[in-house]
């Protein structure tokens, strides 16, 4: 893909030409002047979801009292995964909604080692989120330090060679485990490729989808996948801390013991019976009562990328993300930034990765110049990286153009000196 200018009139044009550009009517914007390229940490209102929940609210809580969970609620985890398995690409019966991402990760994890008991290796890598990597690190003291995590490693900070995860993995694998997208550099992995070089030692794989699912498409059962967890309240804009996804293959639902043995996890959890007897089904890897009312939330949200489509939303991703890092390339690296992501589309998910030794103060500059300089909020990972994240489903051309011209200028007039380098809590 080729731009050739950097006018605002260019990013107009894209915008007119967007065949998505409606949906972003569909999402609370409650400041034009305001340009949020954070939809990778926290995505934005829908406002079908203030009706939705108000309705949830009001009618479900309020006047269906405890009935409500026969009116639908109780089903909500595995109804609201269906939706998201198309997002995928799973069965229906293969996705449950349910508790946090580091929980799910922690429950398929525990269970993929305990599956394979001689084999002692997991293998992960260098880019994987550090609850993902604090979470391995627990369940190997939990069953006794017995196992070892080997991480890959990065040559360049910005991809993992797939020569590297082929030589991590041995015969005394048990479990292969990624984020398929980085949350540092948006380098995404060839899922069916490492999928592959698992199965062919004998390992299980577990794929963290949480900077994936929403932006970019995934094919958990084409690539074979065999267990899967991811966010919700990212790209899929389900609310702060909405719970997240587990995936798990078919024909490992009935052969993973369950690591937490909760009522919701047995086979007729209103039995009542003294002794845990699993589900069959995925169910099993549910704990108890379901956060109803954060779940709600993320059914609208769903509904809308169901919609809009996952390969129109990819190919807006990919093409937006271009024309970032076309302007970066104009403006931002003669001023010292460099390209923290990969440069090729294929291997990149849909933020950006931009890098300068100010990159915290640059950050701040941006998120906090008062007005009437034009604010824009995108985030800062250690040690350099601001994060440009594209949520496909509302960024709009002209947002990119506004915000890489207002990096260009706090960096230009130096802006970003007048502001601490002293780290705040969430950064
Ligand atoms: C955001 C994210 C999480 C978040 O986990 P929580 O349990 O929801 O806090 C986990 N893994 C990855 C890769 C993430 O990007």
């Amino acid at each position: 893909m080729h731009f050739q200018s950097t006018d605002i009139n260019f990013a107009i044009e894209l915008d007119a030409h967007d065949e998505l550009a409606s949906y972003r009517d569909e999402f609370q914007i409650s400041d034009p002047n305001l340009i949020y390229l954070d939809g990778n940490s926290l995505g934005r209102l829908p406002k079908r979801t203030v009706e939705y929940m108000g309705d949830a609210i009001e009618r479900g809580w309020g006047e269906r009292l405890i009935r409500v969970w026969n009116e639908g609620w109780i089903d909500a985890p595995s109804e609201l995964g269906a939706k998201i398995a198309k997002l995928v690409g799973a069965q229906a019966d293969e996705i449950l909604v349910t508790d946090s991402t580091s929980v799910n990760l922690f429950k398929l994890g525990l269970a993929a080692l305990r599956a394979h008991p001689k084999r002692l290796k997991i293998v992960s890598d260098v880019f994987n989120f550090p609850s993902d990597l604090y979470i391995l690190q627990g369940i190997i003291d939990l069953l006794g330090n017995k196992h070892r995590l080997e991480l890959v490693h990065s040559t360049d900070g910005i991809i993992i060679s797939s020569d590297a995860v082929k030589d991590a993995i041995d015969e005394d694998t048990c479990l292969v485990t990624f984020s398929h997208v980085a949350f540092k550099s948006a380098f995404m992995y060839d899922m069916a490729y490492v999928t592959e070089l698992a199965h062919d030692a004998g390992a299980l794989t577990l794929w963290d989808l949480s900077h994936s699912v929403g932006a970019v498409p995934v094919d958990l059962n084409g690539c074979k996948v065999d267990l899967a967890v991811g966010c919700t309240y990212k790209y899929l804009n389900g609310g702060p801390g909405s719970p997240a996804f587990l995936y798990v293959k078919r024909g490992l639902q009935d052969r993973l013991i369950p690591p937490i043995w909760g009522w919701f996890a047995a086979q007729a959890p209103f039995a009542f019976d003294l002794n845990f007897n699993p589900a069959t089904d995925i169910s099993r890897f549910k704990v108890g009562t379901p956060a109803m009312l954060s779940m709600k939330a993320v059914e609208p949200a769903v509904d809308l990328h169901l919609s809009a489509g996952i390969d129109r939303l990819r190919e807006k991703s990919v093409q937006q993300s271009e024309y970032l890092i076309f302007l970066a390339e104009q403006w931002l690296l003669p001023l010292g930034f460099s390209l923290g992501s990969p440069r090729d589309p294929e291997m990149r998910g849909s933020h950006v990765s931009l890098r300068h030794p100010e990159g915290y103060r640059i950050n701040r500059a941006l998120i906090e110049s008062p007005p009437p300089a034009i604010r824009v909020i995108p985030d800062f990972r250690e040690p350099d990286n601001i994060r440009l994240g594209i949520a496909p489903i509302y960024t709009t051309y002209m947002e990119i153009h506004q915000a890489l011209s207002r990096i260009r200028k706090v960096v230009d007039k130096k802006i970003y000196e007048m502001y601490s380098a002293q780290r705040s809590g969430v950064t």
